[in-house]
């Protein structure tokens, strides 16, 4: 039985583009010989998109429509699509033609050699230079850097992924970009393929420069959870007691002023940051304990584990 395909699509008024994206997809997937399903997640759009993706449904049951009830935004949309697919390979894409079905193929010939997740890199890419593509290159260098796992084009949304893969994850904020860098942290192989972009024709682009400033705070979100989720207390304790330490050499330092070199203690500016190390250093000690609570109640009240299985032998009830 060959995979089933999910395409995942978030839309966000984009009524024009709907008809010609549809015709696209429709020429390429009967193609693949697998069995596919079209989802399309209309996220609270004000124009006739609603209108025209459920004529699509009626017409075509392997389109399957999810409205949801006000704007979320891009990443909680395909949050939407992935908790609905039920397909082995997940595809999302954007809905406004700018990536082009026709890459499907080879990014389905990318699994089929062994990866689990395949991402698109939009190699010439057609959006604005300065205002876009510029901010998205240095973030791109910045997530590559600080991740370790390398990719050219995280914010490329024509993705491919084995379910597995992307089962359980939860998506916050811009982080639909972030699924690569998770998966390869958990032991997923992860490459990359070059894909077509066309510059947008219909509608207009919902974002701006503002986004790469997102994508970066997100990265520390990501990159915190990842190195101290388990155990936080030894970033905000290990930043404590550096603080505590701090505070305790300038101590000392004043002591050596003033009966060494007899200057009093009002003269220098070395009282002040005893006090404020200190008290820096035991709020970074508190918070760490704090977050240790939360951690503690977020895997215990969940059943977490704090490891994953990949497969077991003979271990079966
Ligand atoms: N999108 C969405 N909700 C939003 C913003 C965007 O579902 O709040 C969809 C949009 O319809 C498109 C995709 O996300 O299918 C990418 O959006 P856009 O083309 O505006 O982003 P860009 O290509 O400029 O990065
Ligand atoms: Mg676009």
């Amino acid at each position: 039985m060959p995979h089933m395909l999910s395409i995942i699509i978030p839309l966000y008024n984009e009524q024009d583009n709907i008809e010609p994206l549809y015709a696209k997809l429709d020429h390429i997937l009967p193609t693949l010989g697998q069995p596919y399903e079209i989802i399309l997640v209309n996220d609270g759009s004000s124009d006739d998109t609603r209108e025209r993706i459920d004529v699509l449904a009626k017409r075509d049951e392997r389109v399957r429509v999810v409205h949801l009830r006000r704007n979320f935004g891009q990443t909680p949309a395909m949050m939407a699509g992935i908790d609905m697919a039920r397909g082995h390979i997940l595809i999302p894409m954007d809905g406004d033609l700018q990536n082009d079905p026709a890459d499907i193929p080879r990014l389905l010939a990318k699994l089929d050699e062994g990866f689990d997740v395949v991402s698109g890199w939009r190699k010439d890419r057609k959006d604005n230079p300065i205002k876009r593509n510029l901010p998205s290159k240095i973030a791109n260098w910045l997530i590559s850097f600080i991740s370790g796992v390398h990719l050219h084009d995280y914010g490329c949304s024509l993705k491919a992924y084995r379910r597995d893969i992307i089962k359980g994850v939860k998506l916050y904020g811009e982080m639909h970009r972030f699924i690569p860098i998770h998966a390869a942290w958990q032991g997923a192989r992860v490459t990359e393929v070059g894909v077509t972009h066309h510059p947008r024709i219909h509608g207009e682009s919902k974002y701006g420069m503002e986004r790469t400033i997102k994508v970066i705070l997100d990265l520390m979100t990501v990159k915190f959870l990842d190195k101290y989720a388990q155990k936080p207390m030894y970033l905000f304790g290990g930043f404590g007691l550096a603080s505590i330490a701090c505070s305790a050499f300038f101590f000392f330092f004043m002591l050596f002023c003033k009966f060494f070199l007899n200057k009093s203690f009002i003269e220098t500016p070395l009282p002040l940051g005893v006090v404020m190390f200190m008290l820096i250093g035991i709020m970074a000690i508190f918070m760490g304990l704090i977050a240790e609570i939360l951690m503690r109640t977020y895997h215990e009240s969940q059943d977490k584990p704090t490891y994953l299985v990949d497969c077991t032998r003979n271990c079966k009830e």
